[in-house]
């Protein structure tokens, strides 16, 4: 992978960004996602956001290398920090994170996200989490998309302004995932569910604590979804 040929994740990640977007993407490591974006002419311009200095250097390092400093601004920053009111972002990528991180991120700037109308995110565990957060702050689900790369398996959640209402089912695996049962989405649920009756099986006979209680309760409740949807 390198930015010029995205790896097929962040390659669909970077299918829902809009033409002439400003996009800040937080997280970016290499930064070959806003750089491949701008490359492309899909973004006016970006801005790479990484916690951590290794990261942020190897993006400084990707962004210089590609000749893109005067599109591409490299910023170390927690999260949205990274933004500026004067960047004039409209679209936020988050990937490769969980979604509880994400959603955490998502939190944390709220005026970070004035002026932004999409975002898209993929995160790699945990996407209820991020659609938990969508529903509290006035977003909702534009698109979603599942796909195997290497073994494993990603989600990737589009959202825009609005509101939305979800039922546990949907919550859990995504409404637009849920209706279109692709291969990816019905082997994620499989894996999931092998894992979860193995968790009930080791938890049987041990002592029965209020918090064991409460995760076999949760994850019956999750067999019981899987097993419908799966049907
Ligand atoms: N987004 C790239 C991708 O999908 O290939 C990189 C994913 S990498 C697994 C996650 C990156 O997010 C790491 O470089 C990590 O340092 C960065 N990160 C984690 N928490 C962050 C935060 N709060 N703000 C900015 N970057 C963060």
């Amino acid at each position: 992978m390198n930015a010029q040929k995205l790896s097929e994740r962040l390659a669909k990640v970077a299918s829902y960004v809009p033409t002439g977007a400003v996009v800040a993407d937080i997280g970016s490591d290499h930064a070959y996602l806003p750089c491949y974006l701008v490359h492309e002419g899909i973004a006016k311009r970006a801005v790479a956001g990484e916690v951590v200095k290794g990261p942020y250097e190897s993006a400084v390092k990707q962004v210089r290398q590609e000749g893109l400093t005067d599109k591409v601004t490299v910023r170390l920053a927690d999260g949205l920090a990274a933004v500026q009111p004067t960047d004039g972002v409209d679209t936020v990528t988050i990937a490769g994170m969980g979604g509880p991180l994400i959603a955490d991120i998502l939190t944390k700037n709220p005026e970070s996200l004035t002026r932004v109308t999409r975002l898209i995110l993929q995160p790699n565990i945990h996407a209820k989490a991020v659609r938990q957060w969508a529903i509290k702050n006035g977003f909702a689900l534009l698109e979603e998309a599942i796909l195997e790369e290497d073994s494993k398996i990603y989600e990737v959640l589009v959202l825009q302004r609005g509101d939305m209402q979800l039922n546990e089912a949907e919550l859990l695996f995504g409404p637009h995932l849920l209706q279109a049962k692709e291969a990816p989405f019905r082997k994620k649920w499989l894996r999931e569910l092998a894992q979860w009756q193995k968790i009930l099986q080791s938890t049987a006979n041990v002592e029965q604590t209020p918090m064991i209680v409460a995760k076999r309760a949760d994850i019956q409740q999750k067999i019981a979804l899987a097993e419908e949807v799966l049907q």
